[in-house]
């Protein structure tokens, strides 16, 4: 994992579930501008998010969001540098 990932990393989440602040959003997208690597774990993610939204049809639970935290982490190997 790179080091700005790293850095990310707990973030993206909270940013999938629009919960950061506009200029913290933008710095992450910045990040997933030029990094394919995190754009095409955070694409797959936001789809299942909105899948999950249209079948529980509320906001992400506590549960969900663990979820996608372990999908995030399945999206980047355990430490390898
Ligand atoms: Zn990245």
């Amino acid at each position: 994992m790179k080091e700005a990932c790293k850095k990310d990393f707990e973030r993206i989440s909270e940013y999938l579930d629009g919960e950061l602040d506009d200029d913290i959003c933008r710095e992450i997208e910045n990040h997933l501008r030029h990094c394919p690597e995190c754009r095409k774990c955070v694409d797959s993610l936001r789809k299942s998010i909105e899948l999950s939204k249209k079948a529980a049809e509320e906001e992400i639970t506590p549960d969900m969001r663990e979820h996608l935290r372990a999908a995030l982490r399945d999206c980047f190997p355990s430490e390898q540098s």
